[in-house]
């Protein structure tokens, strides 16, 4: 495949993986530079930076663990000194640790907390100084459906992509006058890792309450992620969109 290489430099978190791993083979053969994050999975970061780069793609992997200020201040300078710019941002990296709330523990709690929210701020904070300067940019946060409905044994996973879509919100409003737009995708089920852990029984039980019958391919919200970095969208900022089948409704 032909790659036409542009300007624009995006960084992915949680890019080795899952939805994250899908958004930058996505973006990398749009041609776009992009930077995916992992945390503590090299191997398959690296399978996938060099399998893109020998289909000519710009597609580079750095160690980030997003709920560290020093891990995240590290990565962000690193980019910047390579590349001298950064045109966007995916909060994608997160995690759960599922359990009634009765049985969550305050580490179960911190734990999620800290990557999924606290992560997608320290993130967003050390994009938005270069962002700033060139009067342009996008932040896009990965949430879910979960933080718009809640979810029973997800209280901290809930709470975590609640509060993505406020840090958005916020966001969106601080940021506009510097041409720096925020949105939110909030998917709904998506065939990952993540959801490897569901029996079947409970697979069938996710499939059959969403009016599309079935659940997602991560391209699915790969897809949406470009529209969001493209000049496709470029009024519109602060804004939810589910991508879940009709779940949500
Ligand atoms: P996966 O579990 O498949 O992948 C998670 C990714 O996040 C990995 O690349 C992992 O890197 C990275 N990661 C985990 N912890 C950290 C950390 N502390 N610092 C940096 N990176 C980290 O997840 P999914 O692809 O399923 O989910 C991606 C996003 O989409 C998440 O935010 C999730 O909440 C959201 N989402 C997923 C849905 C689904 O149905 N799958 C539905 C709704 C939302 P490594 O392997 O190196 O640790």
């Amino acid at each position: 495949m032909l790659i036409e290489p542009n300007d624009k430099v995006i960084v992915v978190t949680g890019g080795s993986r899952g939805i994250g791993a899908a958004i930058v083979t996505h973006l990398a053969y749009l041609g776009y530079t992009v930077y995916g994050t992992y945390n503590s999975n090299p191997e398959q970061a690296q399978l996938i930076a060099t399998h893109l780069s020998n289909e000519g793609a710009q597609v580079h992997f750095i160690q980030m663990n997003v709920a560290s200020e020093e891990s995240v201040r590290l990565g962000f300078e690193h980019i910047v000194k390579e590349k001298g710019r950064i045109d966007g941002l995916v909060n994608n990296a997160g995690i759960t640790k599922d359990t009634l709330l009765i049985r969550m523990s305050e580490q179960d709690w911190d734990d999620v907390l800290d990557t999924n929210l606290k992560g997608a701020f320290l993130c967003s904070k050390a994009v938005s100084r270069p962002m700033m300067s060139q009067r342009s940019g996008r932040i896009i946060n990965i949430s879910s459906i979960v933080g718009l409905r809640g979810n029973a044994g997800q209280v901290n996973y809930s709470s975590s992509k609640a509060g993505m879509i406020g840090l958005t919100k916020s966001l969106a409003q601080e940021l506009a006058s510097r041409n720096i737009l925020v949105n939110c995708i909030a998917p709904g089920y998506i065939e990952t890792d993540m959801t490897e852990k569901l029996n079947e029984e409970q697979r069938k039980a996710f499939s059959d309450k969403i009016p599309l019958k079935r659940s997602a391919k991560p391209k699915e919200i790969a897809s949406v992620v470009s529209f969001f970095l493209s000049e496709e969208s470029s009024y519109i900022t602060g804004q939810v969109l589910c991508v879940d089948g009709g779940l949500a409704m």
